[in-house]
């Protein structure tokens, strides 16, 4: 590793760590920037295992930093992705009211959406469902054109592509260990040596507070992982959704409903759930971690968390080990889906932030501490909102740091 004394270390390779990486070796060439990435590849956690859209920003409460960086965040992507060969496509979203009971909560969903500034919204009813996705079940349903689909992994790549070009230094199977300051200055103890920076970036995701407390920074949040799994529909069964099919959310938490999702590839995909992991990086239903698990069952704010919501986690839990709950799930909005329709199973883990009252954090959220930064919560829409996310950073950094 180059020895140099950094004047910026962000901690973390995934989309949101490069773009901001990218951005500040666009905008400040001359400060020294190192990114520090455990893993041997870039993009390996949630931004190489989620579900590649490019969202149109409809769900967020209006003025919140999801709703602001998604609208301003999609046209950016794009823009991006046209100038470096990226392909994506604007394939459409359907969301899918199933009962009279929903419809409140999917003319709600409208009027965010337009608030939002998601383009081209339109409320439409059973015939034009049925023309658009043939296999769809509902009564009515929110249409947004302006939704796409990508491979985030590619755009990280990208930004790692430019950051590098730029002269930036970007150091893979380098954990961060340890964190100790002296002489005005932070000395990172990493899997490929000792760093010294003037300034920290904590990009780390999943593990953005255990970061944070190697500073010996108290964020007042704890991530809590939650393991959102999902099955591959067989190729000759694809057919059966043309896009991206959406349920009616549950408005009180941060995940979307199990729903059909196009990939750029042309799979179609079905899920993910949200199911609570034992392990930060648990993409397994029998995966343990004792040291995470413990800090877990340690933090007052899971226990207040779990007494609000056992219900919805038990229910999720039992969906998970039942692939028949799961089926049915997924056969409220396309009703032929058979068991044997779905193949491969697979997962991404969502580094969720819970505040120690148990509530989750349903916006981004990014804190300044003494010469550090954090990125504490950056759930989807995040992988959108990457671009503007990162503006917001670099903003907060020629402030905090000092940058010219
Ligand atoms: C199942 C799922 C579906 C999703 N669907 C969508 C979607 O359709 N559209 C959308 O916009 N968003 C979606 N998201 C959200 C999106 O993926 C995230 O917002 C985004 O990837 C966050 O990027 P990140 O860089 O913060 O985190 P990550 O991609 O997790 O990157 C963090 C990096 O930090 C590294 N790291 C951690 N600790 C250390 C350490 N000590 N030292 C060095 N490196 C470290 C990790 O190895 C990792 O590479 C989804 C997420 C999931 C999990």
């Amino acid at each position: 590793m180059d020895s140099t004394r950094h004047d910026i270390a962000i901690v973390g390779g995934g989309i949101i760590g490069l773009a901001t990486a990218m951005r500040l070796a666009q905008e400040h060439p001359r400060v020294k920037v190192v990114v520090l990435e455990k893993e041997g590849r870039v993009a390996e956690h949630q931004t190489g295992h989620n579900s590649g859209v490019i969202h149109a920003g409809i769900y967020y409460a209006p003025g919140s930093q999801k709703a602001n960086f998604c609208a301003q965040g999609g046209p950016l992507l794009r823009r991006f992705s046209d100038e470096h060969g990226i392909p994506y496509e604007m394939c459409g979203k359907l969301i899918v009211a199933l009962t009279e009971g929903e419809l409140p909560r999917l003319e709600e969903l409208f009027r965010r959406g337009t608030a939002n500034g998601a383009a081209g919204l339109e409320m439409i009813g059973p015939e034009r469902l049925r023309e658009l996705e043939p296999h769809a079940a509902g009564i009515k349903a929110i249409l947004s054109p302006n939704t796409g689909i990508i491979a985030f992994r590619r755009v990280a790549e990208a930004y790692a592509g430019e950051f590098t070009k730029q002269g930036g230094e970007l150091v893979l199977d380098a954990r961060l260990t340890a964190v100790r300051r002296a002489d005005g200055r932070l000395h990172l103890e990493t899997t490929k040596g000792a760093v010294s920076a003037a300034n920290l970036i904590n990009c780390a995701g999943l593990h953005a507070d255990a970061v944070a407390r190697m500073m010996g920074v108290d964020i007042g949040v704890r991530i809590i992982p939650f393991r959102g799994e999902y099955f591959s529909i067989k190729p000759e069964r694809a057919h059966l959704v043309r896009s991206l099919i959406y349920p009616v959310p549950d408005p009180r938490l941060p995940f979307l409903g199990v729903h059909f999702t196009k990939r750029i590839t042309g799979e179609v995909e079905a899920g993910p759930n949200a199911v609570l992991a034992f392990a930060r990086e648990g993409y397994r239903k029998t995966s343990l971690s004792p040291g995470d698990t413990a800090g877990m069952l340690a933090f007052p704010g899971f226990w207040r968390m779990s007494r609000t919501y056992w219900r919805t986690g038990f229910n999720e839990q039992y969906r998970s080990w039942m692939k028949g709950v799961f089926l049915r799930s997924l056969q409220t909005l396309v009703p032929d889906i058979r068991m044997d329709d779905l193949g491969e199973p697979g997962s991404g883990v969502r580094a969720q932030a819970v505040d120690r009252k148990g509530k989750l954090l349903q916006d981004f959220s990014i804190a300044e501490t003494r010469n550090a930064i954090h990125v504490l919560n950056a759930p989807s829409p995040g992988a959108t909102s990457s671009l503007t996310i990162s503006r917001y950073i670099v903003d907060m950094a020629r402030k905090s740091f000092g940058l010219n």
